[in-house]
């Protein structure tokens, strides 16, 4: 059967995903486990959004909205922008799956920085795409220069995760001008925001604002990160209205379940309680800095609501040892960043940074195996 199928499918290194809380405590047979390891948000949904799920819970024996029209015309109404500008999607994963699919043939190039966001490299596999992975540079950042450089005839699609993940670091306005100045206005350039609600630098690019001069250009934000909707799955895509119609036409019809619409339009009805979390959130990555500073570790300073942090004992080693203690972290290997990890920034108890001094402390290397 294998020689049958899609063949660039076998090209594909699959995505490893944190692991889920119930699964960590059936094997280990432990009470307490926290999962700091997908940048999920730890707090509860708000009231409202909880109450509009069990209203919606009633009709759950209809087909969805496909078109989210409620959802859709709130959205449009505070980003102002059009409603056939919008593209939801089941999670903004989906909308980075519909956009390749809709732009890549076999043999067409896709350029992208390494270590990014997995899902960009996946689904431009499947579809057959040579890919032009730049590395980043040493401080994280991007290498725009190698970046356009890479761009050829054949380029389709440029990803820019800003604020990108794992590495953290964002693209100010004037490095995206600049990149995109003199580049081929027929290429998608994709920019994905999904952490958009927490960057507060004042540098940070307006990508609506600029669409108007740059219409190639497709955004890409969810509810999964700030709002809290992970496991329901909403993301979106915003950009010219002729861009966004030609992305749908791959879109199958129900993408988004009627719950998922009816709490993501609650979410946006109940904005001073988000941004109250975002709040919360820096507060506890300066908590997070200053026990990490404490504790002699080496991290790199982000704009989201995750960490890298270097270890001596390498990623994976420290992942594993938190793991046993209850802490789900992300090794940093399989992006090719074996120093590092990964933590999500959580509701932090002193505990949880006891627990990496323990296994991670700089100063000394500690029998892992005795934890
Ligand atoms: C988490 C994440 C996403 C995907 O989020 P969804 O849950 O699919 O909306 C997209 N891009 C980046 C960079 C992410 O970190």
């Amino acid at each position: 059967m294998k020689s049958q199928a899609k063949q660039t499918i076998f090209k594909v290194q699959p995505y490893i995903p944190g692991r889920p809380i119930e699964d960590v405590k059936r094997e280990l047979g432990l009470k307490d486990v926290v999962k700091l390891a997908s940048n999920e948000n730890p707090y509860p949904s708000s009231p409202k959004v909880i109450k509009a799920i069990s209203v919606a819970a009633k009709s759950i024996n209809r087909y969805p909205d496909g078109g989210c029209y409620a959802l859709r015309q709130e959205l449009a109404k505070q980003l102002k922008v059009k409603p056939e500008q919008l593209i939801f999607g089941n999670g903004s994963d989906e909308v980075i799956v519909m956009a390749v699919r809709a732009f890549v043939s076999p043999g067409d190039e896709v350029v992208l920085a390494k270590p990014s966001f997995l899902v960009y490299e996946i689904a431009s596999c499947i579809e057959g795409a040579t890919l032009k992975a730049i590395p980043l540079l040493p401080d994280f950042k991007y290498d725009l220069k190698a970046m356009k450089a890479a761009v050829t005839d054949k380029t389709k699609i440029i990803f820019l995760g800003n604020p990108d993940n794992p590495s953290g670091q964002y693209l100010t306005k004037d490095e995206l001008t600049w990149f995109l100045d003199g580049l081929r206005k027929d290429i998608l350039i994709f920019i994905d925001e999904a952490y958009y609600e927490y960057v507060n630098a004042k540098d940070y690019p307006d990508t609506l604002q600029l669409l108007k001069t740059y219409p190639n250009i497709f955004v890409a934000r969810t509810f999964s990160k700030m709002y809290g909707l992970a496991g329901l799955r909403v993301g979106y895509g915003i950009g010219a209205s002729e861009l966004v119609d030609i992305i749908g036409r791959v879109r199958e019809p129900f993408n988004i379940n009627s719950i998922a619409q009816e709490a993501a339009l609650a979410c946006l009805k109940d904005k001073a309680y988000y941004k109250s979390i975002a709040l919360k959130i820096n507060q506890q990555r300066k908590y997070l800095y200053s026990n990490l500073s404490a504790m002699g570790l080496e991290f790199v300073k982000s704009y989201t609501n995750f960490v890298l942090i270097k270890v001596a004992q390498g990623g994976k080693a420290v992942s594993q040892a938190l793991l046993k203690k209850g802490v789900i972290v992300r090794d940093m290997s399989v992006w090719g960043k074996t120093e590092y990890f990964r933590l999500s920034i959580g509701a932090f108890d002193l505990h949880i940074f006891r627990h990496i001094e323990r296994v991670a402390f700089k100063n000394c290397s500690p029998d892992l195996s005795r934890l």
